[in-house]
């Protein structure tokens, strides 16, 4: 690409399409999706970045969370990205800290590590047509031509709202906060929740503790985790032939996105596969029809986020186990009481409440044209054109953004084809030479419309069930349509639901 380095750092300056120089931009977050920003935007030569960290590591939720028994139930070959494949993955479904090695290793790779301000938080970003003005926890100012939110979708904990809860005196944390200092061996354990995070965790540490007390709201679907330790001749085909990576990475990406995602969003037959799967899978690792009982849902299998463990039943099913179904009622410094009026007495509390699916990249305060505060503008039911854009924020994008396909797929090739998408657009300006991209309202407005439409016949909103998915509109906050409709229209952006802003002093002053 023939365009000098921008060497003016800070104060804002001419438009960078015009001008024939890089675009400066800031990229949030250095998580997986931040990551494949600074490798695919170098990739399409766009070289002036920076990284805001808010913590002192790379990995996003793989650094974040460190709870024992922590896996991906997305396979390992897709769970890649697709220009660092992988041969040495040592199971089908990697451990939490092999994906943090792995985003470690990739970041340092390609170069993304040297250009990661850590430990300093984006708390403000102003758009200043046509550039955005940063500002960080400790007051630095600079400007940028884009912005890109590599946030994540679930970063933000959420503790639940129960009487009593700062009372608790015995050990205490929430789950993407692991306190690796607190014994829990024959200690009396509590655990609130059973989604994704719990399960794992019950799997993990049940047959250590002294006993484990799940207080469980909601009953949930799991299949089957079918988990495997790789063979060393294995990795060495796949270090030998890498074409067979790329293989490996497209029979998983079809076959998760076309069957589950298909699933999710309409197949009936495939659907009910996965029914048959989960209450076999329940009926066959729990004998005992008094837990069984409790264990069922009343409510369709994958409409909340499907479980994939094949530990949580064992460990369930233990002498030392205790499935408390009973409401609670409040927290005291000694334990949990539940409707009942019964004291389930607890060394260790520990929070696995889940996250405030509606964040995004708030708090970060965001204002776009005409000082519309993006928080507000969402009102807890966030909204994005495509996943990736906002009206009325314009040179600013999203990667894994409001309403993706998230579900049970793999979140590192969603994010590599948003990207892609925004790589587009950053082409278009420059070869236009324009100021600004923004979403146009009526495309979004449409696209989200059409998205209302559709929701119903996703299991999701039809399953019977309530689940993180739902935002404050009372709708899930999904891709209603089966995945692959989305990475093939992100492969081919059309522009005209786009607003191409060549001056935008011009235009603010036409629109004065
Ligand atoms: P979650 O699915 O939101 O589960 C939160 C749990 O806490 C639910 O069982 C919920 O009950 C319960 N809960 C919340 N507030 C409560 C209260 N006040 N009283 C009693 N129970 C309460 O959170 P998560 O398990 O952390 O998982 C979140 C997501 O992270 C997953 O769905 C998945 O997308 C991702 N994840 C992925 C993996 C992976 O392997 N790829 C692993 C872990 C997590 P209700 O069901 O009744 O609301």
């Amino acid at each position: 690409m023939n365009m000098h380095a921008n060497n003016i750092a800070g104060g804002a300056r001419a438009p960078w399409a015009k001008a024939g120089t890089q675009p400066r931009v800031a990229i949030i977050g250095a998580g997986m999706s931040g990551i494949s920003a600074v490798v695919k935007l170098r990739q399409a030569g766009y070289t002036d970045l920076t990284v805001y960290e808010k913590t002192g590591k790379v990995g996003g939720t793989w650094r974040e969370n460190q709870y024992p028994g922590l896996s991906c139930d997305v396979p390992s070959r897709w769970y890649s990205f697709s220009f660092n494949l992988n041969p040495d993955w040592s199971h089908r479904f990697s451990y939490g800290p092999e994906i943090q090695a792995y985003m470690e290793d990739t970041a340092n790779k390609f170069g993304v590590t040297d250009i990661v301000k850590f430990n300093t938080p984006v708390a403000d970003l102003t758009y200043e047509g046509p550039q955005w003005r940063l500002t960080t926890g400790d007051g630095t100012v600079e400007h940028y031509d884009v912005v890109i939110s590599a946030t994540g979708v679930l970063h933000k904990p959420a503790f639940p709202n129960i009487d009593g809860l700062d009372t608790f005196e015995g050990d205490m944390f929430h789950t993407a906060r692991w306190d690796h200092g607190v014994k829990l061996e024959g200690r009396k354990v509590g655990i609130i929740g059973t989604g994704s995070t719990a399960a794992q965790i019950i799997g993990a540490i049940t047959h250590k503790v002294g006993t484990m007390n799940v207080f469980q709201r909601t009953p949930q679907w799991m299949i089957p985790l079918p988990q495997k330790e790789y063979a060393t001749g294995w990795k060495w085909l796949l270090r030998t032939f890498p074409a067979l990576q790329k293989l490996t990475y497209n029979f998983y990406f079809k076959a998760m996105s076309k069957n589950f995602g298909a699933a999710t969003t309409g197949d009936q037959k495939k659907l009910a596969d996965i029914q048959e799967a989960c209450t076999k899978h329940l009926e066959e690792a729990v004998a005992d029809p008094e837990l069984r009982a409790k264990l069922t849902p009343d409510y369709q299998a994958a409409c909340k986020r499907l479980i994939f463990c094949s530990d949580f039943y064992p460990a369930i099913s233990r002498d030392n186990a205790n499935l408390i179904t009973e409401g609670i009622t409040r927290i005291t410094p000694t334990g949990i009481e539940t409707v009942d009026g019964k004291l389930h007495e607890l060394d260790v509390l520990i929070l696995a409440t889940g996250f405030d699916a509606a964040a995004f990249i708030l708090p970060t305060k965001v204002t776009g044209e005409n000082g519309q505060d993006l928080g507000e503008a969402w009102d807890g039911s966030p909204r994005a054109h495509r996943a990736v854009a906002m009206p009325g924020f314009p040179n600013f994008w999203m990667l894994e953004g409001p309403t993706g396909p998230v579900g049970n797929l793999s979140l590192i090739t969603i994010s590599e084809y948003q990207v892609d998408y925004i790589i587009s657009m950053l082409n278009k300006m420059r070869d236009d030479r324009l100021e600004a991209v923004s979403a146009r309202q009526d495309a979004y407005q449409h696209y989200n419309e059409d998205m209302g439409k559709q929701m119903p016949n996703t299991v999701w909103a039809s399953g019977g069930c309530t689940s993180w998915y739902f935002d404050k509109s009372g709708n899930p906050n999904l891709y209603p349509y089966p995945p692959h409709r989305y990475l093939d229209d992100m492969h081919d952006p059309d522009f005209s639901e786009f607003r191409l802003i060549a001056d935008v002093k011009e235009m603010q002053a036409a629109n004065a």
